[in-house]
């Protein structure tokens, strides 16, 4: 069960306002299989999450969990299939990818939800606390729309 850090990757994962924190160490518990042409990648990552409430600006951690289950080979598939190294196999792309997916996009809220409305900035307005539909609380980011015209076959 090998343990990195993913600050070690170089540049930050962040979404949004939600980034990794950088003292906590990512679980990544893979296993390695060898197929024709290519390793398959099964597994899971977990990361702790940190952000701001989107209200009242206090702290919020969580944990993501990505599942893993990833191809790797000499000639990979453009968002299928990750490239197999002659000797190593660099998971940081893939790392990247399923880990982003897994942190929350949008409006972030704490769980103190009484302190939460008390403290809230009154300029932020509560139109969402007053039973305002689901959506408004599911902002859509534009990065990940291109996303929703992805098709995954078999799934
Ligand atoms: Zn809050």
């Amino acid at each position: 069960m090998p343990i990195a850090l993913l600050e070690d990757l170089g540049a930050p994962l962040q979404v949004g306002d939600v980034a990794l924190v950088p003292e906590e160490a990512a679980v990544v518990e893979l296993v390695f299989d060898q197929v024709h042409g290519g390793v398959t990648v099964n597994g899971k990552i977990s990361v702790v999450w940190h952000a701001e409430c989107s209200r009242c600006l206090s702290e919020v951690d969580g944990l993501a969990v990505a599942e893993i289950e990833e191809l790797f080979e000499e000639n990979p598939q453009e968002g299928e299939s990750y490239q197999l190294g002659e000797e190593f196999i660099d998971l940081e792309p893939m790392v990247r990818d399923a880990v982003l997916l897994e942190l929350p996009v949008g409006v972030i809220r704490c769980s103190a939800i009484e302190e939460c409305l008390e403290s809230a900035p009154t300029y932020l307005g509560s139109e969402d606390d007053l039973g305002g539909s689901q959506e408004s609380n599911e902002m859509k980011d534009p990065r990940w729309a291109v996303l929703d015209e992805l098709k995954f076959e078999g799934e």
